[in-house]
């Protein structure tokens, strides 16, 4: 049964190649990127082009704060405008205290 060995071996590859695209958008969704950009150049070049690309890829650091803010995790210090963790009763920035 070579002709099985080899489908099995080509599905394998395919699979692999759909859940390293599938890492690779999250990796890029991550740092603040676009996910479908990253799935599209892992898909059209290669997953690891792309795994490269997100790993040289700087984090937009706006991205990920409205992100967290969004999601409850950050908060905006009323006295400086710095983003500071939501539990924090003391600004790490400019040292106000936080009610
Ligand atoms: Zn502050």
């Amino acid at each position: 049964m070579e002709d099985l060995g080899g489908l099995l071996f080509i599905g394998f590859i395919v699979v692999l190649w759909f859940v390293l695209i599938f890492v690779v958008g999250k990796q890029w969704e991550k740092k603040g990127y676009s996910k479908v950009a990253g799935q599209a150049v892992a898909f059209f070049f290669s997953p690891i082009l792309g795994a490269i690309i997100g790993a040289i890829l700087s984090p937009k650091k706006e991205v990920i704060e409205e992100r967290e803010l969004k999601a409850g995790k950050l908060k905006k210090c009323p006295y400086c405008g710095e983003m500071i963790r939501n539990e924090a009763v003391k600004c790490r920035y400019c040292q106000s205290e936080i009610k």
